[in-house]
C-alpha cells in the first residue's frame, strides 16, 4: 500500500510516523518543500534570536519512510504531482500543507520559515533605538513582540491591532497587557490600513514611522487543495467528511490547518489529534471496521510574553473561555512542555 504524506509539519509528520507504526506494510513517502521539520511555534523565537525551530527530517521520521524535498503541485486520480517533474502514485494520501500568512507590502511576515529568516537578518541588522513594529494582536503578534523587546531591549517595540489581546478575557487580558507593558511593548489598539516607505498608517488616521515592520497573523492556506479541484471553504480549506477525508475523494485524507474542520482555528494543538484520528481511521478501515467520527477538542489558549513569562486560560472543548487562568513561571513550564510536546508527538506519533 503506498501512502503520500504532503507537507511534514506537525500534522504532516504526525501522521507518517503514526502510521509507520500501526501499519508496518505501508509504503510511505513524506514530501516536503524542505529537508526540515520546522517547528512553527517556536518562529518568534528563531527570528529574535533565542531558540532554533528547524529539524532535519532524517532524525524525525521512523526507519522505512521516504522523503522528497519538492513541493506538490496537484494531488487528484491516487497521483501527486511534484515540482521537480516527477509524480508519485498513492493508494492513500494525507494532505497537511498547513496555513499561509498573507503580508501586507512593506512588511515581512513571521508565520512562514521563510518570512522568519528574513525577519531574523533584517532584525540582526538594526542598529540601537530603531523602531520595530509587530501587526497583529493575536498570539503570534503578542509573542512576537515580547519575544523581540525581551532579546532587543535596545530596540523601540510596539504591537498594533485593533484589540490587542482580545482572545482572552477578564483578567488574563490584563495580564498579558501588563506583561507587554512591563518589557516596554507601546499597544497600540488600532487597524493598520497600509505600510508606505517606512510608515505605518493607521485606521484612526494617525501614522508612525518605522524600520522593521513585522506582519504577525497567520491567515489563508496554500491553494493546493483548490488547485487540485477538491472542494475548499472560503478560507481554501479542504471540506472533508466526519473521518477527515475529502469529500471529494476518500483516499486523501486532510489533517491540520489546510482541513475544513467545523470549529478548527489554525493551531498546533489541533494537528496532531487530526492526524492520529486520520490514521486511526485508515488502520481501521483496512481492518474492516467502520470509522468513528472525529470531534474538535480544545484545552486552552497561551501566549509567551518573552522567556520568563506566559499567560494561558483555559477553555471548554468547544474554545469558549473558563475564568482559570495560569500566569508566570507556571505558564511558561506549562507553554514550554507543550510546545516540546508538538515536537515529540511529530516525531514519534504517540501523545496525541
Ligand atoms: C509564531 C507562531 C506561534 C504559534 N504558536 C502556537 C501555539 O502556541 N499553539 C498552537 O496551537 N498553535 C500555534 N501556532 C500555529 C501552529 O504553528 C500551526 O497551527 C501549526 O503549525 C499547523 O500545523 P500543520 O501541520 O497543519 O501545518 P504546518 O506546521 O504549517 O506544516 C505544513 C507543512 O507543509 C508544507 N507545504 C506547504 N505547501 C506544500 C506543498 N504544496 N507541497 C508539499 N509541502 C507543502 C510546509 O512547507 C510545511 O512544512 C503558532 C504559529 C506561529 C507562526
Amino acid at each position: 500500500m503506498k501512502v503520500a504524506v504532503v507537507g511534514a509539519g506537525y500534522a504532516g509528520m504526525y501522521a507518517a510516523n503514526r502510521l509507520a507504526k500501526k501499519v508496518r506494510t505501508a509504503e510511505i513517502t513524506v514530501i516536503n518543500p524542505r529537508p526540515d521539520f520546522v517547528e512553527r511555534v517556536r518562529l518568534h523565537q528563531w527570528l529574535a534570536g533565542t531558540a532554533d525551530a528547524a529539524t532535519p527530517l532524517t532524525s524525525m521520521l521512523r526507519a522505512g519512510i521516504t522523503s522528497r524535498t519538492a513541493t506538490v503541485d496537484k494531488i487528484g486520480d491516487g497521483v501527486v504531482r511534484l515540482d521537480d517533474g516527477t509524480s508519485l502514485d498513492f493508494d492513500y494520501a494525507f494532505l497537511a500543507v498547513g496555513s499561509t500568512a498573507r503580508p501586507m507590502p512593506g512588511t515581512i511576515p513571521v508565520g512562514t520559515w521563510e518570512g522568519a529568516e528574513q525577519a531574523r537578518v533584517a532584525l540582526a541588522a538594526l542598529p540601537a533605538d530603531s523602531t520595530v513594529t509587530v501587526i497583529g494582536g493575536g498570539a503570534t503578534g503578542i509573542e512576537t513582540a515580547a519575544e523581540v523587546a525581551e532579546a532587543r531591549p535596545d530596540l523601540r517595540v510596539r504591537i498594533v491591532g485593533p484589540s490587542v489581546a482580545g482572545d482572552f478575557s477578564h483578567r488574563p487580558h490584563q495580564r498579558v497587557r501588563t506583561g507587554l507593558e512591563r518589557l516596554k511593548v507601546d499597544i497600540v489598539d488600532d487597524g493598520v490600513t497600509e505600510v508606505t516607505d517606512g510608515t505605518v498608517h493607521l485606521r484612526s488616521g494617525a501614522a508612525f514611522a518605522s524600520d522593521l515592520t513585522l506582519w504577525a497573523i497567520v491567515s489563508g492556506v496554500p491553494d493546493l487543495a483548490a488547485r487540485s479541484g477538491l472542494t475548499v471553504d472560503a478560507e481554501g480549506r479542504a471540506v472533508v467528511d466526519e473521518c477527515l477525508r475529502s469529500v471529494d475523494d476518500e483516499r486523501i485524507f486532510a489533517v491540520g490547518d489546510c482541513a475544513a474542520v467545523p470549529g478548527a482555528r489554525f493551531a498546533c494543538a489541533l494537528a496532531a489529534p487530526q492526524a492520529a484520528h486520520a490514521v486511526n481511521t485508515l488502520a481501521r478501515l483496512l481492518a474492516g471496521r467502520e470509522p468513528t467520527p472525529y470531534a474538535v477538542r480544545y484545552v486552552a489558549r497561551a501566549v509567551t510574553l518573552g522567556r520568563k513569562n506566559a499567560v494561558g486560560q483555559f477553555t471548554r472543548r468547544d474554545d469558549t473561555l473558563r475564568r482559570a487562568y495560569v500566569t508566570g513561571r507556571t505558564a511558561v513550564v506549562v507553554k514550554e512542555l507543550a510546545s516540546r510536546g508538538g515536537k515529540f508527538g511529530a516525531r514519534t506519533g504517540t501523545g496525541a
